[in-house]
């Protein structure tokens, strides 16, 4: 790829506080480097909505659509919340993902050294930990037909939803898993609840038939859902690329989420349908929200959206070196002691948002000689 085409959607609350550090390492990376990033910028969520009257416009989608990769902060907060359904800033994502058909959500539970203390489990079972979730992220039973609410003959009220998927859905979303993996530690735990579901009996021999056609060099084990909610509590470490469906996927990785103890640190990726030159749609932003009790306070990690920012350049760009740099200084800010107020401990320093995106560059520069 010549040019990297990049879409930034700062959104509301401490989107554009926490993107703005992103920004000091695209400069860095254009004066130290000479990488030079083609980067335009968009409204999205709440913001969009008070300049055009609508959380994503025609002409931002058409923006999008000219880009190789986006980089998104966070939509909404309380001074949107009495707009009507189709107005409200979440709206806006969900159309984003909708039309660049993002149907893999790749969500990584990475537990840093100098914050082992911060899980909710012992140091021992989490120190080192590094498992990447993939979620199917456009099918099953958060889409599937027939879906409801109908009052029977009898005056009773019946609810349903229904899970299903396909051979191509599955087999679109085991892809990307045992790609991924290939470039981790070669494993594939693939999860349903096949004893009970018949989804999850195709699931299982779909995934299975990939494996064995395209992927035999890679170890691939088939868990039950409920043993896999079970094993992330107890031993995480023995998981290294998880691919499931869409609810139990929603499930998993925000208790996998957890395990690392805050949420200004999580990056994730959703990914779209390959192109003729093997390039992806893709969506990177941080798990949090807008966090609007502490937007324009400067207070907010800007980690999140920066380890978001390294996924983009590892799986968009294929910028192993330069995503590598990045993680290293986000590490090495983390062991020299500094912190934001999330995830702050006794002997610590706190700093703001700019000084942890400025400290990140210094450190990206020191790193790179
Ligand atoms: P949230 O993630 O915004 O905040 C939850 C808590 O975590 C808050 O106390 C917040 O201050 C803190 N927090 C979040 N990110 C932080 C960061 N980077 N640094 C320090 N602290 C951080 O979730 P919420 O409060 O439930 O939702 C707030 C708004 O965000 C709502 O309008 C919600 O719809 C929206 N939201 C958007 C997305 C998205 O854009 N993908 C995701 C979740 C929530």
């Amino acid at each position: 790829m010549t040019t990297k085409k990049l879409f930034i959607l700062a959104g509301d609350g401490i989107g554009p506080e926490v993107m703005a550090q992103v920004q000091r390492v695209i400069d860095w990376m254009a004066k130290k480097r000479h990488i030079a990033f083609d980067v335009a910028e968009g409204l999205i969520g709440g913001a969009s909505y008070d300049r055009f009257g609508h959380p994503l416009t025609d002409e931002t989608m058409q923006d999008i659509f000219a880009a190789d990769a986006v980089l998104l902060g966070a939509v909404g907060g309380p001074k949107w919340d009495s707009l009507p359904f189709e107005l409200k800033p979440e709206r806006g994502l969900l159309r984003l993902r909708k039309d660049l058909e993002l149907f893999a959500n790749l969500r990584p539970a990475f537990v840093f050294d100098a914050l082992v203390d911060a899980s909710s489990l012992k140091p021992e079972l989490v120190k080192g930990l590094d498992i990447m979730i993939v979620r199917e992220l456009t099918g099953g039973v958060y889409f599937g037909q027939p879906r409801g609410i109908e009052t029977l003959p009898n005056g009773e009220r019946r609810g349903v939803n229904t899970q299903v998927y396909t051979t191509s859905e599955i087999v679109r979303i085991a892809d990307v898993a045992f790609d991924l993996a290939k470039k981790r530690h070669n494993r594939v735990h693939s999860v349903e609840k096949a004893n009970v579901m018949e989804s999850g009996v195709l699931w299982r021999e779909e995934v299975q038939k990939l494996h064995d056609a395209k992927f035999p060099g890679i170890e691939l084990q088939h868990m039950y859902a409920d043993n896999c909610a079970m094993q992330l509590v107890r031993a995480p470490k023995q998981f290294d690329v998880i691919v499931t469906d869409n609810l139990f996927g929603d499930i998993l990785s925000d208790c996998a989420a957890m395990l690392t103890g805050s949420l200004g640190m999580l990056p994730s990726a959703s990914l779209g349908a390959a192109d003729a030159n093997g390039h992806r749609k893709a969506v990177y932003e941080p798990v949090h929200g807008s966090a609007p009790d502490i937007a324009g306070k400067d207070i907010a990690n800007p980690l999140a959206t920066l380890l978001s920012f390294a996924m983009m350049l590892r799986y968009s760009f294929d910028m192993m070196d330069e995503a590598e740099l990045l993680e290293r200084a986000v590490k090495n800010v983390l062991d020299g002691g500094l912190r934001t107020g999330d995830i702050m401990q006794t002997g610590k320093a706190k700093v703001s948002t700019t000084v942890m995106g400025e400290s990140i560059v210094r450190e990206m520069d020191k790193l790179a000689g």
